[in-house]
């Protein structure tokens, strides 16, 4: 599902991410785990090049996306969805018109828009919040309107930055589940950048390590436990 090769990312003198090579097969839960600085983040936004690499290729769905015209890169977005650490809700909207938003940057068809949103509120056990404000909800009911809003346009791959880096241990596994269902439900590939072992080893099927940019190893999860 997602192929990247030999990728190289410099800020400045600095490099963030160096010759990294990683295959996530599609269906999977990646995991993406180191320091703090290491360079997760910077990874994860390369798969939808929110972050550009200075070399390499990222491959996703069949697409080396650092190849594509803008308005392709646009195209293939839509299949990408991200959630963040810290939810990105818009604060003076409500619930629905949260989830609306990515339908009408999308250009979905109004008529059906409505129904799809409360189809994604379901998905994420929130049909009856619709009509709160980000303010009114709990971390871990903002991060599932977050996945929600995510969801909203069927993307095959779904990329989270530190998930649930800003909850609690119990809203945390909350939205863990929550990842886990849509995985196993629609098939959507799931990359998780966390710097908790807890968190990926909960639920992803791979996990791999990186150290200063690098990957230092990449580890299967298999019902025998993790292997190398
Ligand atoms: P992580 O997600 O593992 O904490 P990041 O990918 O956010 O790591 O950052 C990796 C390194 O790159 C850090 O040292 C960070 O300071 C640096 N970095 C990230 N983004 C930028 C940027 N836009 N400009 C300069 N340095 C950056
Ligand atoms: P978090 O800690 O929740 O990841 P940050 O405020 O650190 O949130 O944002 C992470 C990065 O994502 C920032 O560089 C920001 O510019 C970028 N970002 C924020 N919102 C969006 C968005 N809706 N789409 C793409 N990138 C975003």
């Amino acid at each position: 599902m997602i192929a990247i090769h030999q990728l190289h990312k410099r800020y400045g003198e600095f490099s963030a991410i160096q010759d990294v090579s990683l295959s996530i097969p599609s269906g999977a839960i990646y995991g993406i785990i180191g320091a703090s600085g290491a360079g997760k983040s910077t990874l994860l936004r390369m798969m939808n090049l929110l972050e550009r690499p200075d070399s390499g290729t990222v491959y996703v769905a069949d697409q080396d996306l650092t190849q594509l015209s803008s308005r392709d890169l646009r195209k293939a977005r839509k299949s990408i969805g991200m959630i963040f650490q810290h939810f990105h809700l818009v604060a003076n909207k409500t619930v629905r018109d949260n989830v609306r938003v990515a339908l009408e940057l999308a250009s979905y068809p109004k008529a059906q828009q409505l129904s799809r949103v409360e189809e994604c509120l379901r998905f994420v056990g929130l049909e009856d919040m619709a009509l709160k404000y980000p303010a009114e909800l709990s971390g871990g009911q903002k991060q599932r309107v977050a996945i929600a809003r995510a969801l909203a346009t069927n993307p095959s791959v779904l990329l989270c930055d530190e998930p649930t880096s800003s909850l609690d241990p119990q809203t945390t596994s909350e939205v863990l589940r929550v990842l886990q269902d849509i995985n196993e439900r629609f098939g959507i590939t799931i990359v998780i950048v966390s710097h908790e072992m807890a968190v990926i080893k909960s639920i992803c099927t791979h996990v791999t390590v990186l150290e200063q940019g690098r990957i230092y190893e990449t580890l299967t999860h298999t019902p025998q436990g993790i292997q190398s």
